[in-house]
Protein backbone atom coordinates (compact mmCIF):
# COMPACT_ATOMS: atom_id res chain seq x y z
CA UNK A 1 0.00 0.00 0.00
CA UNK A 2 1.56 3.13 -1.07
CA UNK A 3 1.22 6.05 1.77
CA UNK A 4 1.49 10.24 1.20
CA UNK A 5 4.76 10.57 3.49
CA UNK A 6 6.28 13.57 5.32
CA UNK A 7 9.99 13.53 5.65
CA UNK A 8 10.79 16.70 7.94
CA UNK A 9 14.86 17.14 7.49
CA UNK A 10 13.81 15.61 4.23
CA UNK A 11 16.85 17.66 2.41
CA UNK A 12 19.61 16.72 5.00
CA UNK A 13 22.16 13.62 4.81
CA UNK A 14 19.84 10.86 6.10
CA UNK A 15 16.62 12.26 5.16
CA UNK A 16 17.29 13.06 0.96
CA UNK A 17 18.18 8.96 1.16
CA UNK A 18 15.32 8.15 2.90
CA UNK A 19 13.00 10.15 0.37
CA UNK A 20 14.48 8.39 -2.41
CA UNK A 21 13.93 5.09 -0.68
CA UNK A 22 10.01 6.09 -0.29
CA UNK A 23 9.90 7.33 -3.84
CA UNK A 24 11.20 4.21 -5.18
CA UNK A 25 8.52 2.11 -3.08
CA UNK A 26 5.50 4.08 -4.82
CA UNK A 27 4.36 6.74 -1.71
CA UNK A 28 4.08 10.50 -2.54
CA UNK A 29 6.38 11.96 -0.08
CA UNK A 30 6.25 15.58 0.70
CA UNK A 31 9.73 17.10 2.01
CA UNK A 32 9.98 19.72 4.49
CA UNK A 33 12.77 21.52 5.81
CA UNK A 34 14.53 24.84 7.20
CA UNK A 35 18.02 24.42 5.15
CA UNK A 36 19.85 24.81 8.04
CA UNK A 37 21.78 22.15 7.09
CA UNK A 38 20.28 20.69 4.50
CA UNK A 39 20.87 21.52 0.69
CA UNK A 40 18.81 21.44 -2.32
CA UNK A 41 21.33 19.49 -4.22
CA UNK A 42 20.54 16.52 -1.86
CA UNK A 43 16.64 16.05 -3.45
CA UNK A 44 17.70 17.96 -6.97
CA UNK A 45 17.45 15.22 -8.74
CA UNK A 46 14.06 14.38 -7.10
CA UNK A 47 12.34 17.84 -7.89
CA UNK A 48 10.66 16.41 -11.08
CA UNK A 49 9.24 13.52 -9.82
CA UNK A 50 5.36 14.26 -10.09
CA UNK A 51 5.02 12.05 -6.38
CA UNK A 52 7.56 14.86 -4.71
CA UNK A 53 7.13 18.07 -3.17
CA UNK A 54 9.07 20.27 -1.10
CA UNK A 55 8.20 22.57 1.39
CA UNK A 56 10.67 25.31 3.57
CA UNK A 57 8.87 25.43 6.98
CA UNK A 58 10.65 25.15 10.30
CA UNK A 59 8.99 22.17 12.41
CA UNK A 60 9.17 24.78 15.62
CA UNK A 61 5.79 26.37 14.03
CA UNK A 62 2.99 24.19 13.42
CA UNK A 63 1.99 23.32 10.23
CA UNK A 64 -1.43 21.82 8.79
CA UNK A 65 -1.36 18.81 6.41
CA UNK A 66 -2.81 15.53 5.56
CA UNK A 67 -0.83 12.60 5.46
CA UNK A 68 -0.23 9.50 6.70
CA UNK A 69 3.44 8.70 7.47
CA UNK A 70 5.37 11.05 9.12
CA UNK A 71 9.43 10.42 9.63
CA UNK A 72 10.71 13.39 12.23
CA UNK A 73 14.40 13.30 10.69
CA UNK A 74 14.90 17.09 11.54
CA UNK A 75 16.86 18.74 13.29
CA UNK A 76 21.29 19.31 13.14
CA UNK A 77 23.19 16.37 14.14
CA UNK A 78 26.42 17.41 14.13
CA UNK A 79 28.00 18.78 17.43
CA UNK A 80 29.25 21.89 15.36
CA UNK A 81 26.11 22.67 14.01
CA UNK A 82 23.77 21.68 17.29
CA UNK A 83 25.80 23.58 19.65
CA UNK A 84 25.91 27.09 17.00
CA UNK A 85 22.23 27.69 18.59
CA UNK A 86 21.36 24.96 21.42
CA UNK A 87 18.25 26.95 22.06
CA UNK A 88 17.22 26.30 18.88
CA UNK A 89 18.60 22.89 18.80
CA UNK A 90 16.43 21.75 22.04
CA UNK A 91 12.98 23.57 20.68
CA UNK A 92 13.63 21.71 17.67
CA UNK A 93 13.72 18.98 19.55
CA UNK A 94 10.82 19.62 21.86
CA UNK A 95 8.63 22.17 20.49
CA UNK A 96 9.02 20.61 16.43
CA UNK A 97 8.72 17.05 17.63
CA UNK A 98 5.64 18.04 19.97
CA UNK A 99 4.07 19.79 16.60
CA UNK A 100 4.81 16.70 14.42
CA UNK A 101 2.69 14.49 17.13
CA UNK A 102 0.15 17.00 17.16
CA UNK A 103 -0.44 16.64 13.49
CA UNK A 104 -0.34 12.41 14.12
CA UNK A 105 -3.00 12.73 16.49
CA UNK A 106 -4.73 14.96 14.23
CA UNK A 107 -4.35 12.72 10.84
CA UNK A 108 -4.12 9.36 12.76
CA UNK A 109 -0.81 9.34 10.79
CA UNK A 110 2.01 6.76 11.97
CA UNK A 111 5.38 8.76 13.27
CA UNK A 112 8.34 7.69 13.20
CA UNK A 113 11.01 9.68 15.72
CA UNK A 114 14.76 9.99 14.78
CA UNK A 115 16.14 9.68 18.03
CA UNK A 116 20.07 9.12 18.69
CA UNK A 117 22.57 7.06 20.61
CA UNK A 118 23.13 10.12 22.37
CA UNK A 119 20.16 9.51 24.61
CA UNK A 120 22.98 6.87 26.44
CA UNK A 121 25.60 9.72 27.46
CA UNK A 122 28.86 8.65 27.52
CA UNK A 123 27.54 4.83 28.26
CA UNK A 124 28.72 2.58 31.76
CA UNK A 125 26.99 -0.30 29.48
CA UNK A 126 28.10 -1.53 26.37
CA UNK A 127 27.74 -2.07 24.37
CA UNK A 128 24.28 -0.47 24.57
CA UNK A 129 20.99 -2.26 24.68
CA UNK A 130 17.31 0.27 24.70
CA UNK A 131 16.69 -1.07 28.28
CA UNK A 132 19.86 1.10 28.90
CA UNK A 133 18.80 4.72 30.58
CA UNK A 134 22.05 6.05 29.94
CA UNK A 135 24.46 8.97 31.42
CA UNK A 136 23.78 12.67 29.79
CA UNK A 137 25.55 15.29 31.20
CA UNK A 138 21.87 17.44 31.54
CA UNK A 139 24.39 21.16 31.81
CA UNK A 140 27.21 20.25 29.20
CA UNK A 141 27.38 21.64 25.78
CA UNK A 142 26.12 18.19 24.11
CA UNK A 143 22.83 18.50 26.36
CA UNK A 144 20.55 20.54 23.84
CA UNK A 145 21.02 17.82 21.95
CA UNK A 146 20.75 14.72 24.14
CA UNK A 147 18.15 16.06 26.16
CA UNK A 148 16.42 17.56 23.53
CA UNK A 149 15.89 14.37 21.99
CA UNK A 150 15.36 12.43 25.28
CA UNK A 151 12.49 15.06 25.99
CA UNK A 152 11.37 14.09 22.22
CA UNK A 153 10.87 10.52 23.31
CA UNK A 154 9.48 11.45 26.25
CA UNK A 155 6.51 13.39 23.96
CA UNK A 156 6.39 10.33 21.77
CA UNK A 157 5.61 7.96 24.56
CA UNK A 158 3.29 10.37 26.37
CA UNK A 159 0.78 11.05 22.91
CA UNK A 160 1.27 7.58 22.13
CA UNK A 161 -0.15 6.56 26.20
CA UNK A 162 -2.98 9.80 26.36
CA UNK A 163 -4.33 9.86 22.58
CA UNK A 164 -2.96 6.41 21.02
CA UNK A 165 -0.47 8.09 18.38
CA UNK A 166 1.16 5.38 16.79
CA UNK A 167 4.70 6.13 17.01
CA UNK A 168 8.23 4.07 16.31
CA UNK A 169 10.84 5.52 17.85
CA UNK A 170 14.71 4.51 16.64
CA UNK A 171 18.01 5.33 18.33
CA UNK A 172 20.45 5.79 15.37
CA UNK A 173 24.15 5.01 15.93
CA UNK A 174 26.72 7.23 13.93
CA UNK A 175 25.70 6.96 10.03
CA UNK A 176 27.75 8.11 7.51
CA UNK A 177 27.87 8.04 3.33
CA UNK A 178 27.31 10.08 0.38
CA UNK A 179 25.35 13.53 0.71
CA UNK A 180 27.00 14.51 4.34
CA UNK A 181 28.25 17.89 3.56
CA UNK A 182 31.53 18.49 3.76
CA UNK A 183 31.50 21.20 6.18
CA UNK A 184 29.59 19.35 8.62
CA UNK A 185 32.27 18.43 11.01
CA UNK A 186 31.31 14.86 11.81
CA UNK A 187 34.47 12.58 11.62
CA UNK A 188 33.86 10.29 9.46
CA UNK A 189 33.70 13.41 6.82
CA UNK A 190 36.43 15.27 8.23
CA UNK A 191 38.80 12.78 7.75
CA UNK A 192 38.03 12.27 4.57
CA UNK A 193 37.78 15.52 3.30
CA UNK A 194 40.85 16.26 4.91
CA UNK A 195 42.61 13.10 3.18
CA UNK A 196 41.58 13.88 -0.08
CA UNK A 197 43.06 17.91 0.30
CA UNK A 198 46.35 16.32 1.36
CA UNK A 199 45.44 18.43 4.90
CA UNK A 200 46.60 16.97 8.35
CA UNK A 201 44.03 14.83 10.10
CA UNK A 202 42.57 16.29 12.98
CA UNK A 203 41.65 13.20 15.80
CA UNK A 204 40.34 15.01 18.80
CA UNK A 205 42.06 13.65 22.12
CA UNK A 206 44.57 10.44 21.87
CA UNK A 207 42.05 8.25 18.92
CA UNK A 208 41.07 5.93 21.76
CA UNK A 209 37.71 6.78 21.74
CA UNK A 210 35.63 4.44 20.12
CA UNK A 211 32.29 4.41 17.79
CA UNK A 212 30.19 2.01 15.43
CA UNK A 213 29.50 3.53 11.86
CA UNK A 214 26.37 2.80 9.74
CA UNK A 215 26.71 2.88 6.05
CA UNK A 216 23.55 5.13 5.53
CA UNK A 217 22.01 2.30 2.99
CA UNK A 218 21.47 -0.15 5.95
CA UNK A 219 19.88 2.56 8.31
CA UNK A 220 17.57 3.47 5.57
CA UNK A 221 16.78 -0.26 5.39
CA UNK A 222 16.01 -0.69 8.67
CA UNK A 223 14.11 2.41 8.99
CA UNK A 224 11.88 1.34 6.28
CA UNK A 225 11.41 -2.22 7.78
CA UNK A 226 10.83 -0.45 11.52
CA UNK A 227 7.98 1.47 9.89
CA UNK A 228 5.93 -1.45 8.23
CA UNK A 229 6.30 -3.37 11.60
CA UNK A 230 3.01 -3.74 13.16
CA UNK A 231 3.14 -4.05 17.26
CA UNK A 232 6.20 -2.66 18.60
CA UNK A 233 6.82 1.18 19.39
CA UNK A 234 10.98 0.89 19.64
CA UNK A 235 13.02 2.24 20.92
CA UNK A 236 14.85 0.63 19.20
CA UNK A 237 18.53 0.47 18.06
CA UNK A 238 19.74 1.11 14.68
CA UNK A 239 23.48 1.62 13.50
CA UNK A 240 26.16 -1.53 12.99
CA UNK A 241 28.09 -3.40 15.48
CA UNK A 242 30.87 -3.17 14.27
CA UNK A 243 33.20 -0.58 16.67
CA UNK A 244 36.39 1.42 16.01
CA UNK A 245 38.61 3.86 17.84
CA UNK A 246 38.76 7.24 16.22
CA UNK A 247 42.69 5.92 15.26
CA UNK A 248 41.24 2.75 13.59
CA UNK A 249 38.77 4.89 11.41
CA UNK A 250 41.74 7.53 10.42
CA UNK A 251 43.95 4.34 9.38
CA UNK A 252 41.52 3.27 7.04
CA UNK A 253 40.44 6.11 5.58
CA UNK A 254 44.72 7.51 4.85
CA UNK A 255 44.55 3.54 3.40
CA UNK A 256 41.31 4.09 1.24
CA UNK A 257 42.66 7.22 -0.01
CA UNK A 258 46.02 6.77 -0.48
CA UNK A 259 46.46 9.87 0.69
CA UNK A 260 49.48 11.24 2.43
CA UNK A 261 47.80 13.33 5.08
CA UNK A 262 49.60 13.39 8.59
CA UNK A 263 47.69 12.44 11.61
CA UNK A 264 47.24 15.33 14.64
CA UNK A 265 45.69 15.40 17.56
CA UNK A 266 43.55 18.24 18.57
CA UNK A 267 41.78 18.78 22.49
CA UNK A 268 39.14 16.43 23.03
CA UNK A 269 35.61 18.40 23.40
CA UNK A 270 33.84 18.48 26.76
CA UNK A 271 31.56 14.98 27.17
CA UNK A 272 32.79 13.03 24.03
CA UNK A 273 31.70 9.61 24.84
CA UNK A 274 34.55 7.12 25.72
CA UNK A 275 32.52 4.68 23.76
CA UNK A 276 29.78 3.40 21.86
CA UNK A 277 28.12 0.33 20.26
CA UNK A 278 25.14 -1.02 19.30
CA UNK A 279 22.96 -3.81 20.56
CA UNK A 280 20.91 -4.83 17.52
CA UNK A 281 19.49 -7.83 19.17
CA UNK A 282 15.89 -6.16 19.26
CA UNK A 283 16.22 -5.01 15.80
CA UNK A 284 17.29 -8.35 14.13
CA UNK A 285 14.46 -9.94 16.58
CA UNK A 286 11.91 -7.76 15.50
CA UNK A 287 12.29 -7.23 11.43
CA UNK A 288 15.67 -8.63 10.16
CA UNK A 289 17.64 -6.07 10.97
CA UNK A 290 20.27 -6.93 8.12
CA UNK A 291 23.88 -5.25 7.62
CA UNK A 292 25.69 -5.18 3.81
CA UNK A 293 27.99 -2.55 4.05
CA UNK A 294 31.10 -3.21 6.33
CA UNK A 295 33.25 -0.30 6.70
CA UNK A 296 35.86 -0.42 4.35
CA UNK A 297 32.91 -0.88 1.67
CA UNK A 298 30.83 1.72 3.44
CA UNK A 299 33.71 4.16 3.39
CA UNK A 300 35.12 3.52 -0.61
CA UNK A 301 31.65 4.83 -1.53
CA UNK A 302 31.51 7.63 1.00
CA UNK A 303 34.85 8.75 -0.51
CA UNK A 304 33.98 8.48 -4.39
CA UNK A 305 31.17 10.53 -3.38
CA UNK A 306 33.12 13.38 -1.96
CA UNK A 307 36.30 12.82 -4.72
CA UNK A 308 32.99 13.80 -7.53
CA UNK A 309 32.32 16.59 -5.39
P1 LIG B 1 21.44 16.63 8.78
O1 LIG B 1 21.91 17.81 9.53
O2 LIG B 1 22.05 16.35 7.45
O3 LIG B 1 19.87 16.68 8.56
C1 LIG B 1 18.98 17.35 9.41
C2 LIG B 1 17.98 18.09 8.52
O4 LIG B 1 17.00 18.73 9.35
C3 LIG B 1 18.63 19.20 7.69
O5 LIG B 1 18.14 19.11 6.37
C4 LIG B 1 18.17 20.48 8.37
O6 LIG B 1 18.13 21.59 7.50
C5 LIG B 1 16.82 20.08 8.91
N1 LIG B 1 16.35 20.85 10.06
C6 LIG B 1 17.04 21.15 11.19
N2 LIG B 1 16.27 21.86 12.04
C7 LIG B 1 15.06 22.01 11.43
C8 LIG B 1 13.84 22.65 11.79
N3 LIG B 1 13.72 23.30 12.97
N4 LIG B 1 12.79 22.62 10.92
C9 LIG B 1 12.91 21.98 9.73
N5 LIG B 1 14.05 21.35 9.33
C10 LIG B 1 15.10 21.36 10.18
O7 LIG B 1 21.62 15.37 9.75
P2 LIG B 1 21.35 13.82 9.52
O8 LIG B 1 22.59 13.11 9.85
O9 LIG B 1 20.69 13.58 8.23
O10 LIG B 1 20.31 13.53 10.70
C11 LIG B 1 18.93 13.32 10.48
C12 LIG B 1 18.26 12.93 11.79
O11 LIG B 1 18.84 11.73 12.29
C13 LIG B 1 18.42 13.99 12.89
O12 LIG B 1 17.22 14.06 13.62
C14 LIG B 1 19.52 13.42 13.75
O13 LIG B 1 19.42 13.86 15.08
C15 LIG B 1 19.30 11.93 13.62
N6 LIG B 1 20.52 11.18 13.88
C16 LIG B 1 21.53 11.16 12.97
C17 LIG B 1 22.70 10.46 13.25
C18 LIG B 1 23.85 10.37 12.29
O14 LIG B 1 24.85 9.75 12.62
N7 LIG B 1 23.78 10.89 11.10
C19 LIG B 1 22.83 9.79 14.48
C20 LIG B 1 21.79 9.86 15.38
C21 LIG B 1 20.63 10.55 15.07
N1 LIG C 1 36.35 13.52 15.98
C1 LIG C 1 37.68 13.61 15.65
N2 LIG C 1 38.07 14.44 14.65
C2 LIG C 1 37.18 15.19 13.93
C3 LIG C 1 35.80 15.08 14.25
C4 LIG C 1 35.42 14.25 15.28
O1 LIG C 1 38.53 12.95 16.27
O2 LIG C 1 37.62 15.91 13.02
C5 LIG C 1 35.93 12.59 17.04
C6 LIG C 1 34.99 13.16 18.07
O3 LIG C 1 35.70 13.80 19.10
C7 LIG C 1 34.26 11.92 18.54
C8 LIG C 1 34.20 11.04 17.28
O4 LIG C 1 35.22 11.54 16.43
O5 LIG C 1 35.01 11.25 19.52
C9 LIG C 1 32.87 11.12 16.58
O6 LIG C 1 32.53 12.47 16.37
P1 LIG C 1 31.25 12.95 15.58
O7 LIG C 1 31.16 14.44 15.74
O8 LIG C 1 31.28 12.40 14.20
O9 LIG C 1 30.02 12.23 16.27
P2 LIG C 1 29.59 12.01 17.81
O10 LIG C 1 30.66 12.51 18.73
O11 LIG C 1 28.33 12.77 17.94
O12 LIG C 1 29.43 10.55 17.91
Amino acid sequence: MSHTVLVTGGAGFIGSHLCERLLEQGDYVICLDNFFTGRRRNIAHLLNNRNFELIRHDITEPIRIEVDRIYNMACPASPVHYQANPVKTMKTSVLGTMNLLGLAKRTGARLLQASTSEVYGDPEVHPQPESYRGSVNPIGIRACYDEGKRAAETLCFDYHRMHGVDIRVIRIFNTYGPRMDPADGRVVSNFIVQALKGEDITIYGDGTQTRSFCYVDDLVNGILKFMKHEGHTGPVNLGNDGEFTVQELAQEVIRLTGSQSRVVNQPLPQDDPTRRRPDLTLARQLFDYELTAPLAEGLRRTIEYFRHL
